[in-house]
């Protein structure tokens, strides 16, 4: 293991394919590549550019002529079969992929063993490693984005649950009986605070008749709005948008004020593209769930913003890649 000192990491959520050549003892990204992924454009473009994505990061660097990448790590916003290194199903990402052997692709194509993860669960190994969540042995990662992704660190472990999907923070439920959530159930978490649920309401607002600086920004056939976009009407305290976050950030500070008090973790780390644009929601969210745990774990609790940013999925997709081989290949 000891001349192991680079990893490729390949962070693959429904917008972006993002990959990158990480230096393993710091946790710097010393070349990286990304494009847009396509979903609608099905499973072979989606393998196809993931392996473009890839070939363009290991290009970009130039490492020195005694070092080599060892392994490549992929997180990926769907769901994962580990053991058999499969792509289980995953709409977010590419229509019609059902069982891809990405594990299998991906080792054919660059001859190096290959492991495949959870995003949530890659991104939050950046942060235990290089990120927000070193020396710290309880906490948790949760990732405002699309949907809401998170993962428990316990004693220094991550934990999977009995079926490997503990952590699913985004489909509990915050409102009995309420909105209708894009898993099919009922008053999730995430049908209250995600970037798509802040799009729906938005729309459904804009629909109403009522006016939001939003109307400057969006193209006319726009039907996603970026974090970017919801971060430049909450700098200019566009009403609207500041009502609609501050729904969000009561619902998301539900979700983590029940985490405080039920798993008494010393740290909740967030992040994700709409927490990393947007000052209010984090600030709004910290605070009401303060208000909503019991005294005792909700004044233990810091909460703080990620330590990599936009980097932890591929920092830590690389951690992954070379400390959680299965042993017969060590
Ligand atoms: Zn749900």
């Amino acid at each position: 293991m000891k001349d192991t000192r680079y990893a490729l990491g390949i962070d693959v959520g429904g917008t972006k394919i993002y990959a990158g050549v990480i230096a393993l003892e710091t946790g710097e990204v010393v070349g990286s590549a990304r494009k847009r992924t396509h979903p609608e454009r099905g499973a072979d473009f989606f393998t196809k550019r993931l392996q473009e994505v890839a070939a363009d990061a290991l290009e970009s660097v130039h490492l020195p002529s005694t070092a080599q990448v060892a392994a490549i790590g992929v997180g990926l916003a769907g769901q994962v079969d580990r053991e058999r290194g499969l792509l289980r199903g995953a709409p977010n990402l590419a229509r019609g992929v059902e069982d891809l052997p990405l594990r299998d692709l991906l080792e054919k194509a660059f001859d190096l063993p290959v492991i495949l993860g959870n995003d949530a669960e890659v991104a939050t190994y950046g942060e235990q490693h290089y990120g927000a969540g070193r020396e710290c042995d309880d906490f948790i990662c949760i990732y405002v984005g699309t949907g809401i992704g998170s993962a428990i660190v316990h004693k220094g472990v991550l934990r999977r649950g009995a079926t490997g999907t503990a952590g699913e923070i985004g489909h509990t439920v915050v409102q009995y009986g309420g909105r209708m959530c894009g898993c099919g159930g009922r008053g999730h978490l995430e049908a209250y605070a995600s970037r798509s649920a802040i799009t729906k309401v938005l729309f459904a607002e804009l629909a109403r008749g009522r006016t939001s600086k939003l109307q400057d920004y969006l193209k006319p056939d726009e039907t996603a709005i970026r974090s970017k976009t919801i971060a430049r009407c909450e700098e200019e305290k566009d009403p609207l948008m500041l009502e609609t976050l501050s729904e969000a950030a009561d619902y998301l500070g539900a979700g983590l004020g029940s985490l405080a008090s039920f798993l008494n973790p010393s740290r909740i780390i967030i992040g994700g593209g709409l927490i990393e644009g947007t000052t209010f929601l984090f600030e709004r969210a910290s605070l009401r769930a303060r208000e909503v745990a019991l005294p005792v774990p909700g004044r233990a609790l810091e909460i703080v913003r990620t330590g990599l940013g936009d980097d932890g999925g591929i920092v830590g997709a690389a951690w992954m890649a070379v400390h959680m081989r299965p042993k017969k290949d060590s």
